[in-house]
């Protein structure tokens, strides 16, 4: 990859941590600042090779900068991946080297858990550096955002059915979950207590198997889940979940999940909106987590964050009615809204300076 031709004009910085002792090779994307510290989670991943792994951060990155400016949060955008297998090359040596990285960047980026990563990792790198989030609540933190992620998709999966029928109840609508990690299964939970039809698919069958005992739900084989006939089909797994060969074959009415970067190109957009299923766009529908997050950075308090997070059905209906208006899709019509925040907050900022000797 030639790696400034893929930056453009549109990213800051970009960081590569390496420490042979404990076999770190992580990047850290910082995506814009414009609206204050780059926020987003680690990812601990196998990734293929580096190119794979520097796209992802990048892609990851950017997303955070247009979901935190969706929804509302005086944070920029950034993400860090690790590159190895979280589960025989993660130790607690290389934790906190990595903490001192993301140290060294002096607030600029700020971290919290992403897939491969949990909250006992946060700890660890709360032992070498302030700039970490979703540390456990004993440290003054937030936890494990993942709840709060589910709590905010279940939000905006109302505000979608009442763009579609014009009445927001999940009860005996038909959702599919692909993907029943912390997301999916706190999702899960969710739409069984409204009282939803609901159907799971995953790659780990032992994951299946504990979310139909614990749920009664039904499951579906993977290659399956978005084939089902359903009112929503909610992608909580892995990114690209939205491309030609899958759109082609989905039967659901809209598309809200907690996978980030679920369309695996832009013009798939088009061609979910050209087969009349409504996509929400996945940075708006998953902040959950990060509004959760936010808090913590003035001092955490759970009754706040989550009336925050339900803000998230406000912001659905924002983007889905702009979208209506200006006949554009959902994804474009949240990408203008955040971009204008960057715009209008980002340029107010910097026209007023301050000069406190730091
Ligand atoms: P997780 O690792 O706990 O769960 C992911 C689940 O997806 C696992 O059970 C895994 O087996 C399954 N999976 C992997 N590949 C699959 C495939 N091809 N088909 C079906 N299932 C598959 O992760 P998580 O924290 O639940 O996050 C899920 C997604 O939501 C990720 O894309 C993450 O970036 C995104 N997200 C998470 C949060 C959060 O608060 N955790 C916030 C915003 C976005």
């Amino acid at each position: 990859m030639q790696l400034f031709d893929r930056l453009g004009d549109t990213y800051e910085e970009v960081v590569f941590c390496h420490d042979a002792p404990t076999g770190l090779r992580a990047v850290v994307a910082i995506h814009s600042t414009a609206l204050g510290p780059a926020l987003g989670g680690t990812r601990f991943y196998p990734y293929a090779s580096e190119d794979d792994a520097f796209e992802d951060v990048l892609r990851l990155a950017e997303g955070m900068t247009y979901k935190s400016a969706a929804a509302g949060l005086d944070l920029g955008g950034g993400k860090a991946v690790i590159i190895g297998n979280p589960a025989t090359a993660k130790s607690e040596a290389l934790l906190r080297v990595y903490g001192r990285f993301v140290d060294s960047l002096g607030g600029r980026y700020i971290t919290a858990e992403d897939v491969g990563t949990t909250q006992a990792d946060m700890d660890l790198i709360r032992r070498e550096t302030r700039n970490v989030t979703g540390v456990s609540r004993g440290l003054g933190g937030s936890g494990d955002p993942s709840a709060a992620t589910a709590y905010g998709l279940l939000w905006a999966m109302k505000a979608v059915l009442e763009a579609l029928d014009g009445v927001d109840q999940l009860a005996a609508r038909r959702v599919v979950v692909s993907g029943v990690g912390k997301v999916g299964t706190a999702l899960v939970r969710h739409l069984v207590e409204e009282r939803a039809r609901v159907t799971v698919a995953d790659i780990n069958d032992a994951s299946v198997a504990r979310v139909v005992t614990d749920f009664g739900v039904d499951a579906v084989p993977v290659l399956d889940a978005h084939t089902v006939e359903c009112d929503i089909f909610s992608p909580c797994a892995l990114g690209g979940a939205c491309n030609e060969k899958s759109i082609a074959g989905m039967r659901c009415r809209a598309v809200v999940g907690a996978a980030n970067n679920q369309l695996a190109t832009p013009e798939d957009a088009i061609r979910l909106a050209d087969r009349g299923i409504l996509y929400a766009p996945d940075f708006v529908v998953n902040a959950g987590g990060v509004i959760n997050i936010a808090e913590e950075l003035i001092g955490y308090h759970r009754e706040r964050a989550y009336a925050n997070v339900r803000r998230i059905t406000n912001t659905t209906k924002q983007v889905l009615t702009k979208a209506d208006t200006e006949r554009t899709t959902p994804t474009a019509a949240a990408e203008s809204l955040a971009e204008q925040r960057i715009t209008d907050m980002g340029d107010a900022a910097a026209r007023i300076r301050t000069f406190t000797r730091r």
